[in-house]
């Protein structure tokens, strides 16, 4: 979980390939030009008709009631939370999820509830170890709120739960009186991948938001999508946490953009990604999980480097990964890396481990 420093310190060599993390890709020029020619309005006060569009739009992609725009990921992931849950609630998540590993603390800060970690291969919980972790309610047993699953696991490798897992998982919570959450940050990634659907893929998720700053490019914004009622609290929330907007249209404009461009080029990152992979397990002393979307996680503890070793290496010619762990190095494609500059990368990466 421990990411390298994103700055450029002096002296280093200019960014060739930049694998660090989707959150990095920049608007494009037409980008850019679609956020300048958005109609805009008076977000707080439901007159923004870009920010309307979009959240009709997401509403309608998920199949879900309502939506609401935030500024990022985090703060719909937050502020579901706290709608979903009061004070002394459980959440069951995977061990390795974002709101547990990367919000600061946030779910026990501000909802005041607490995650019970979940275990599974490839950042996934099975429908049996949810089964086994129900504690029907006691006096001394937490009251178990939520269930919430990530799609796609990004500390997990960016692996896609298939919906036969999704569905019997919220069937699970459901019976038991909990509800669902989906941390959607790569939902299109997953859809692009497994080839089903957005609304079918989390229909059984009483909440679900998508992040337009990662593969999707956009500068900024994230959707928050859930029924009527849902949405009206989440309202509550953005206000109380001073995330209502202005002319955010501007921004939203260029998350629409990213629907209508974006998505389907998703498929591109999935095959550099392969790409990648493929190449990086001929190195020596290399093992790398197989990718099922645009992260590609590395061993590094075959070559008797570190993972911030090997990364600072290849940062000095050029080309940025990730780190998130002692071995354990992260590549990331997104639409500001094309298949030569896989090559490159991989070129990088063979002088770097060779030297
Ligand atoms: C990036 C990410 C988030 C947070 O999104 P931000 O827009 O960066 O706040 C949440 N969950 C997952 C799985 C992510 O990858």
């Amino acid at each position: 979980m421990v990411h390298a420093p994103t700055r450029p310190l002096a002296g280093m060599p200019p960014v060739r390939v930049n694998l660090y993390s989707d959150t990095q890709t920049r608007p494009t020029p037409a980008m850019k030009q679609a956020m300048m020619e958005a109609e805009t309005g008076d977000e707080q006060g439901g007159l923004d008709p870009s920010i309307d569009a979009l959240c009709d739009r997401m509403a309608a992609l998920t199949g879900k009631q309502a939506a609401v725009f935030l500024p990022s990921g985090t703060m719909c992931n937050q502020i579901a939370l706290l709608v979903h849950c009061q004070r002394g609630d459980n959440i069951l998540a995977h061990r390795t999820s974002h709101i547990l590993t990367s919000e600061g603390g946030g779910t026990a800060a501000q909802a005041g509830a607490q995650v019970m970690p979940l275990d599974g291969a490839g950042g996934q919980f099975s429908p049996d170890t949810l089964r086994e972790a129900l504690a029907p309610g006691s006096r001394h047993a937490p009251t178990q709120r939520l269930v919430s699953v990530e799609q796609t696991a990004n500390l997990g490798g960016g692996t896609v739960w298939s919906l036969a897992d999704l569905t019997e998982i919220a069937a699970i919570a459901h019976e038991n009186g909990m509800a669902t959450h989906m941390d959607g940050a790569r939902l299109m990634n997953a859809v692009v991948a497994a080839g089903v659907p957005a609304a079918e893929m989390v229909a059984g998720y009483d909440s679900v938001w998508l992040d337009f700053t990662k593969g999707l490019g956009a500068p900024l914004g994230a959707v928050l999508c859930g029924t009527h009622a849902f949405i009206d609290e989440a309202w509550r929330w953005k206000q109380r946490m001073g995330g209502a907007l202005r002319q955010g249209g501007i921004c939203a404009a260029g998350c629409t953009y990213s629907l209508d461009h974006h998505v389907d080029r998703l498929a591109d990152d999935h095959v550099n990604a392969a790409t990648l992979a493929r190449g990086l397990a001929q190195l020596q002393g290399i093992t790398v999980q197989a990718p099922q979307t645009n992260l590609v996680f590395f061993d590094t503890s075959g070559t008797g480097r570190t993972a911030g070793d090997v990364a600072h290496d290849l940062r000095m010619k050029g080309v940025m990964v990730s780190t998130m762990g002692t071995y354990r190095g992260r590549a990331c494609t997104h639409l500001d890396v094309d298949a030569a500059g896989i090559e490159t990368a991989l070129s990088v990466f063979r002088e770097v481990l060779a030297a």
